[in-house]
């Protein structure tokens, strides 16, 4: 038996000593791409608001009006915390993802766990990739059904623990899955994905987290990978994304059916059991999910990833196959990682340090994340940073063998 205090400090030493203690990091207001960080302005390649939608006027004017409604839903939707603007924002939901209907949720992580939640348990089996989001892991571990895992992206592997589940019995099998990885910025491989499930008799559940809002297809231009993949509500019916990331804002959804909305709304408990969203913030997303429609958000951000890519490459950077906004760089070690974040901040530059265990051991690695915002200047200033950080490491190693 340990005592708490000793327990605590004792993992939090373990955590020092494998150079993983993770802090925050105090930024002082400041939406967009400057952050003001200790007092000092840095240009931040490591937000989610990749259509800059956070600091837009429009939608802080909306959203402050939002506030007049009440500053909080005061109850769960359920009871009598849904109000007009709710219903608003899930039916605009469900016009820019192309699907019949939406739910809201307080948190992506809470929708993932509430919908995988409510539709597999005991006797089914839910198959995930093994680079899924936190949420979907935790969704599929809490759910009761079995759990099996494929090698990132890989189609046989698949297949394999498709076969295997259907083998196995009669029982439901959910494959769920990043539409673009937050780590590594590359997405599923949704076409094949969805092929595999009408052959398999699975059902396809798509984390739009990082889709919805930077992609699409012609039709539904900010629909996420889904749409991107041509895939629409019979090939993928369970959409999952943030109002976090791309929105600006906070918040989720799913959309769906009707049918798979009804049902989520009879049982997915962290729709049920939670306060409703604030009003405020469903009036500020009615206005951002507007924005995305009115201006060109999202060929600005387009643009800005082709060119942060063709320029990483002709100074030789090691860049991952990633079309999205995430670009990451691995560097594989984590002392490496944290010594050039922190030259980039030296330079005036914010790059998120991720370290296992969010990525795999050996895999550390810059994760650079691009905005409508950025300036053509400032992605040439943060790769030229980089560029002598990343020197100056070498020559470091150089002189140390
Ligand atoms: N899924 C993915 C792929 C994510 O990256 C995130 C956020 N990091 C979530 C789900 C959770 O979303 P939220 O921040 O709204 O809880």
């Amino acid at each position: 038996m340990t005592r708490l205090p000793e327990f605590l400090q004792a993992r939090l030493a373990e955590r020092r000593a494998q150079q993983l203690y993770r802090s925050h990091k105090t930024l002082a207001a400041a939406p967009g791409p400057v952050a003001l960080v200790d007092g000092r302005e840095l240009v931040a390649f490591s937000s989610n608001d990749y259509l800059g939608l956070a600091a837009h006027p429009e939608v802080i004017a909306a959203q402050q009006r939002g506030a007049a409604l009440g500053a909080g839903a005061t109850a769960s939707h359920l009871v009598n915390g849904h109000f007009a603007i709710h219903q608003q924002l899930q039916d605009k939901i469900a016009e820019v993802t192309g699907r019949e209907a939406a739910l809201l949720f307080g948190s992506g992580y809470m929708a993932n766990v509430g919908v995988i939640n409510a539709l597999v348990g005991r006797g089914d089996t839910v198959v995930q990739d093994k680079l899924n989001h936190a949420s979907l892991i935790d969704g599929g571990r809490l759910s009761g059904a079995q759990y099996l895992r494929f090698i990132h992206n890989d189609l046989d592997a698949l297949e394999v623990q498709l076969r295997r589940a259907r083998e196995k019995g009669t029982g439901n099998i959910l494959l769920a899955v990043d539409g673009v990885y937050s780590m590594d910025g590359d997405t599923a491989p949704l076409a094949q994905m969805a092929t595999l499930c009408a052959r398999y008799d699975a059902w396809l559940m798509v984390d739009e987290a990082h889709g919805f809002g930077a992609m699409g297809s012609d039709l539904f231009p900010h629909a996420g990978s889904v749409a991107a993949a041509g895939l629409d509500q019979d090939s993928a019916p369970i959409v999952m994304g943030t109002l976090g990331k791309a929105a600006g804002n906070a918040g989720a959804f799913v959309a769906g059916s009707k049918a798979l909305i009804d049902y989520l709304t009879q049982f997915a408990r962290t729709y049920i059991y939670t306060t409703g969203m604030p009003p405020a913030i469903a009036a500020g997303c009615v206005r951002a999910l507007e924005l995305m429609q009115e201006l060109p958000l999202q060929q600005t951000l387009v643009a800005r990833i082709a060119y942060f890519r063709q320029r990483a490459a002709v100074l030789g950077l090691p860049l991952e196959a990633s079309a999205s906004a995430i670009q990451p760089l691995v560097l594989g070690c984590e002392k490496t990682v944290l010594r050039v974040s922190e030259a980039l901040q030296a330079s005036g530059y914010l790059v998120g340090a991720i370290r296992p265990p969010t990525v795999p051991a050996g895999t550390a690695r810059l994760r650079i994340t691009l905005s409508a915002l950025h300036s053509e200047e400032q992605i040439d200033g943060l790769l030229n940073a980089l560029n002598s950080a990343l020197q100056r490491e070498k020559n470091a190693a150089g002189e140390a063998s």
